[in-house]
Order: C-alpha cells, then structure tokens, then sequence
C-alpha cells in the first residue's frame, strides 16, 4: 500500500489532508453473521456506503452471489453506536468488452472463410460455417500440409 492510500480505513487520501471516516460493523445471516459479534467492519462515510462496501468484501471473499443476482438483507451500525439501520443490498455486473487486434496474416485467412461462408468465433478459436466448424488451429495445421482451402472445407465432418 503505498502512500496516498491510509493505512488506517485504506481510503484515497487526498493532498487537502485525510481524516478516516467513522468504523461501522456491517452484519446479517448472508453477510459476516446473524449477530453483530460477527460484523464485518468497515470505514464508511455513512451506512448506505458501509452497507455497500461490507457486500463488495464479502461477495468478492465468497461466490459472488449478490453480483450474480442475490439480493441480502443486512444490519449496520456505527461503531459504539445502538442505532441499527438495515439495508437491502444487490449487486449488479458490469459487461466487459475486449478487443483484440487480428495479425495481417489473420486477417487474410478470415477474409477467405468468410467468402465460404464461415464466422470466425474468437471465443472457441474455430470458424463456423452452416452445419460445420473447423478450429482454427487445425485449419492452419491443413493449409501448412499443403491443402487447399476448399479441399479443406470439404474434408470437415458435417
Ligand atoms: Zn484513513
């Protein structure tokens, strides 16, 4: 951890000078435990935060469960403090895209399949055609004996 985090509640510390924000204990039967001795405890501007940073640490230490859809009740209260407040928390998952650049090689190779009528499926490494696929691994391996590609696309089991 480096310096511009503290050391304390792990908060970014701002060059305006740090103050950590209150501990609060974060608890409930899907989240730490059933009774408060078994609270999480987080620093937190308020128990909205508290709530929410608490789940974060806890799907992200588990299966997360709550960003794949559970929805947890839970208890928050500020350190020393009696007054409980409770929460609902969910979560929700971010799509993530990526972006691959294609060798020129590639490209030539996929421009080919798909005048055959083959989709190149980047996630599996094959091309798909109408009723067969090929990986690409081994289409490469063919063209390198020799085979040309319609003999290829021929060849492929249906
Ligand atoms: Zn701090």
């Amino acid at each position: 951890m480096s310096d511009l985090w503290c050391k304390t509640c792990g908060k970014f510390k701002s060059s305006a000078g740090h103050t950590c924000p209150p501990k609060w204990q974060v608890w409930g039967e899907d989240l730490g435990g059933r009774d408060r001795d078994d609270a999480l405890e987080v620093f937190a501007v308020d128990a909205e935060y508290a709530a929410q940073d608490a789940a974060e640490i806890d799907d992200a230490g588990g299966d997360y469960s709550i960003v794949s859809g559970s929805e947890v009740r839970v208890f928050v209260a500020k350190e020393g403090s009696d007054k409980i407040q409770q929460f609902i928390v969910s979560g929700e998952s971010v799509p993530q895209y990526n972006a691959n650049e294609i060798s020129s090689e590639d490209i030539k190779l996929i421009d080919k399949m798909e005048k055959e009528g083959f989709r190149y499926d980047a996630h599996w490494g094959s091309f798909r055609g109408m009723n067969c696929q090929i990986k690409e691994r081994e289409l490469k391996k063919q063209l390198n004996e020799g085979k040309s590609l319609l003999e290829i696309i021929r060849g492929m089991p249906k």
